[in-house]
């Protein structure tokens, strides 16, 4: 096996440690958290029930001992429940990209910031992040983790960053070309846009100074990985990351991209099965569940990620001694992720319920014809305005267009159909097809 960009390791005291000595370090942070999160009410008052304490936090596997937190408690508690450090200790807040209604708030103290940038820096170091390398971020800004986790992790390093933002494609093109951008940040499918477009200017013969982009915020492939590389001759590495539990940072690839490694100083990893929550057999693919060890201001216990991946045991050529994880093949639960937004079909419903003249039959079909996602929903037409004219039909095209925009932020195509065509469900309805086929390594 080769690697397939000359790196270095950035913190290698940290990511080259024995792996005993790292669960040590593991447990003697486990139980400092514990203490940290034992003021936070929802902890609070299952450790009482559990009688849960810090001193009894002996070894790693405790962790098991201790109560899960998921989405569903975040909303909960909206919007800071979870905050375990006063508030004039926090420095920055960020949301998840939840779409409609109300996001679910993180918060960062100014060592949360400083440890962030440092896990950054791992992972860009692994794919050849060199100070004097000039990176562009195409990730949005806004309240999402992504921009400003690799920003802060790019000055880290000491590569200089171009804040670009996302969108724009002619303004993306003309920095990477006139700044001589060496890499580039942003997500999966964007990327494979850039390469359509680099491929199609001729840009890619060599004109481009372009060599590696560290893609992040949503499931692809290695078919993917190869459709860009081969369009635009720049290498692909993958990163994963969550707002909950830190943003990007948590894992990414090194050189022999060969999965992605996890943090583990800071982060204890489990895979369990989804129904029993019990832990998978090692190797097996289950739920990921991580526990922020070294968290000032948000640090959330067993946070049930309901990303689907596995273990990949053993050690990485790279020298890392950290557990990698593979590429994520699915969720537990029913949430899409369309062009790097999170959407529940629900929120579909929800927008459909609103447009007079719509049943609640509905069907949608993802796919990905070229570079981005595509949505089409199919609705069933009431029948009363189904008799009505073409003009009519327009009419409410265009308003259960509008209503599913002003809901989940995305534009999707809107197919009418007579009544009673759509396949209707004894038990549970199966409403989304994905053509995208993400559900492979
Ligand atoms: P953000 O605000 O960073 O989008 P979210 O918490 O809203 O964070 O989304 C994180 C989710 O994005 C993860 O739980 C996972 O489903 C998905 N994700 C992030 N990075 C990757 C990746 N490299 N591969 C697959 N899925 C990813
Ligand atoms: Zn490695």
């Amino acid at each position: 096996m080769k690697p397939v960009i000359d790196s270095f390791i950035w913190q290698p005291e940290a990511e080259t440690m024995v792996p005993s000595d790292r669960r040590k370090l593991q447990a003697v942070r486990l139980r400092d958290t514990v203490a940290r999160v034992s003021h936070v009410p929802f902890y609070k008052k299952i450790f009482a029930e559990r009688k849960i304490t810090p001193d009894s936090i002996r070894t790693v596997d405790d962790v098991r001992r201790l109560p899960f937190t998921t989405k569903a408690d975040l909303r909960e508690n909206y919007p800071l429940g979870f905050l375990a450090v006063q508030k004039d200790q926090v420095i920055r807040y960020h949301g998840s990209s939840g779409t409609t209604g109300k996001p679910t708030f993180v918060a960062y103290s100014r060592n949360d910031v400083v440890m962030w940038s440092d896990l950054v820096a791992r992972f860009l170091t692994a794919c050849g992040m060199k100070p004097g390398h000039t990176v562009q971020i195409s990730f949005g800004y806004g309240l999402f983790t992504g921009g400003f986790g690799l920003h802060y992790g790019i000055e880290r390093l000491g590569a200089s960053v171009i804040p670009v933002g996302s969108g724009n494609t002619a303004k993306q093109m003309m920095v990477m070309q006139d700044m001589a951008v060496d890499g580039l940040i942003c997500t999966p499918s964007y990327a494979l846009k850039l390469a359509d477009t680099i491929r199609d200017t001729g840009l890619s013969d060599g004109k481009l100074n372009l060599k590696f982009a560290q893609l992040g915020g949503e499931p692809w492939t290695e078919d993917m990985r190869r459709a860009i590389e081969e369009r635009a001759g720049f290498l692909c590495f993958n990163n994963y990351g969550l707002s909950e539990v830190l943003g990007p940072g948590v894992s990414g690839e090194c050189a022999y991209r060969n999965g992605m490694h996890i943090q583990e100083d800071h982060f204890i990893v489990e895979v369990i099965d989804p129904e029993t929550l019990e832990p998978v057999p090692e190797g097996e693919y289950g739920e990921l569940v991580f526990t922020a060890i070294t968290k000032e201001a948000f640090p959330l216990i067993r946070y049930r990620t309901r990303d689907i991946a596995r273990l990949i045991p053993g050690a990485c050529p790279c020298g890392r001694t950290t557990i990698r994880h593979g590429r994520i093949t699915g969720r537990t639960d029913d949430m899409l992720i369309i062009r790097g937004v999170n959407v529940y079909p629900s929120q579909v419903e929800e927008a459909l319920l609103k447009v007079e003249g719509t049943t609640p039959h509905y069907q949608i079909e993802l796919t990905r014809p070229e570079a981005l996602d595509e949505v089409t929903v199919s609705v069933e037409m009431s029948p009363a305005i189904f008799s009505d004219s073409m003009t009519d039909m327009l009419e409410l095209k265009k308003r259960i267009h509008h209503a599913i925009q002003s809901v989940t932020g995305l534009s999707m195509d809107i197919n009418l159909v007579s009544p009673q065509t759509l396949e209707r469900f004894d038990g549970k309805a199966k409403r989304v097809t994905d053509r995208r086929n993400l559900n492979r390594e």
